[in-house]
């Protein structure tokens, strides 16, 4: 990996969404791509997302959105359930890959994972795992990259996609606010009711609680915990935990409650969001997807911003001159989009908690006719 050098090269941080989508678009555009990653070789386990008309755009341009819409479930409308177990309201998303695909795609991570990791090997991408970056400094028209291996290279391009605890934005001097907001998030995987064939969400008198299809044989179950602090739950609390909170709901919750006890993957997050207070790079090093702008999950949207971002850094950095000029281009394409999310959701997010439910559901509504808009 020592040949990564000089012009055209980049070394990006990080082989989540972001990672992956920006390296692939490079890559074909005729960079040389390193990806450093913390984590394993393995796809990272766990529950499923929604992939929203503007994921599935920004995929469409990889070739990508045909094999997630094979492989998850296709969905155009979110049901809002009362709490008194009666449907409220329902939601029609837009449907941004023409009239004859769904709006929404619900999908496995590890498959999403997969389906990205296939591309940027396909497209010459190196990703090393267990590596991460510990040095940064800039050297002329070069950013001197020196990785926890010891190993030191000297690149056009530095990409941190490194998550919302991102550690690239530190090394580049980059400041985000990171907030808690009091909320913590259930994800559990169970097998698909035959009625969930788009996406439900329950009101409740305390949380909120739903059900997202992700093929045609498994969904998975959210709950949003209001009003908590950042405490940890051990493995064993975890699925008699998530049966509790969704007992007080009524009506079809109990139907998919009841199937929590023999999910195997319950996982509890708290609701985190980030953005940067100021620049998004420096020198020839810039940060994208959560490591930039980490929304709330209540509009399924974080997933969007991070390919449209990988999209869009590998156009703007192919049209302009320098890396400089396409940095440029690209922190003004995204900044007002990426910020509109965030603080969108965290509106979301304390008006779930307030009880404003109504309020919430045409908020999400406007956010996502706002986000068809082209990125
Ligand atoms: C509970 C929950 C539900 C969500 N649901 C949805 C949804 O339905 N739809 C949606 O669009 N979005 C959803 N999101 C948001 C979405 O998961 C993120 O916005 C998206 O994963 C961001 O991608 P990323 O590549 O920027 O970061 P990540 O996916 O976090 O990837 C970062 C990668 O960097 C690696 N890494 C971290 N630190 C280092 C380091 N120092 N060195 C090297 N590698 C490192 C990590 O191992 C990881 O592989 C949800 C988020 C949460 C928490």
């Amino acid at each position: 990996m020592g040949s990564y050098r000089g012009a055209r090269t980049a070394v990006i941080v990080g082989a989540g969404v972001a990672g992956l989508t920006a390296a692939a678009a490079l890559a074909r555009g005729g960079w040389q791509v390193e990806i450093a990653e913390a984590g394993p070789a393995e796809a990272p386990s766990g529950w499923g997302l929604c992939l929203t008309g503007p994921s599935l755009r920004a995929l469409d341009e990889l070739g990508l959105a045909g094999a997630c819409l094979a492989e998850g479930y296709g969905m155009d409308t979110i049901t809002h359930v009362d709490v008194n177990g009666e449907p409220v309201d329902e939601v029609r998303l837009p449907r941004l890959l023409g009239a004859r695909r769904p709006a929404v795609v619900g999908i496995a991570r590890p498959v999403l994972h997969r389906i990205l990791y296939a591309e940027a090997e396909r497209c010459g991408v190196a990703v090393r795992h267990q590596v991460t970056v510990a040095a940064v400094d800039q050297e002329g028209e070069l950013v001197r990259v020196r990785l926890s291996d010891g190993t030191v290279r000297r690149v056009a391009l530095l990409v941190g996609a490194d998550g919302i605890r991102s550690s690239v934005r530190g090394l580049l001097g980059l400041e985000a606010s990171l907030e808690f907001h009091g909320q913590m998030v259930w994800r559990a995987l169970v097998p698909r009711p035959s009625w969930a064939t788009g996406i439900h969400q329950f009101a409740g008198k305390t949380d909120t609680a739903g059900l997202v299809p992700l093929s045609g044989r498994q969904a998975y179950v959210f709950l949003t915990e209001n009003r908590v602090g950042q405490s940890i739950l051990s493995d064993a609390e975890l699925a008699p935990r998530l049966q509790q909170l969704l007992k007080v709901f009524p009506g079809r919750v109990a139907e998919f409650r009841s199937l929590i006890a023999e999910s195997d993957s319950v996982v509890r997050r708290p609701v985190l969001t980030a953005l940067l207070k100021g620049a998004w790079s420096r020198g020839n090093g810039v940060v994208i997807g959560d490591a930039a702008h980490a929304p709330a999950p209540q509009m399924a949207s974080g997933t969007a911003l991070a390919v449209e971002d990988g999209l869009v850094l590998a156009r703007e950095i192919g049209r302009h001159e320098s890396v400089g000029a396409g940095l440029q281009a690209f922190v003004s394409r995204r900044t007002q989009r990426c910020r509109t999310l965030v603080e969108t959701s965290m509106v979301i997010a304390g008006l779930e908690q307030a009880q404003r439910h109504h309020e919430a559901y045409a908020l999400v509504d406007s956010c996502h006719w706002l986000m068809a808009e082209p990125a």
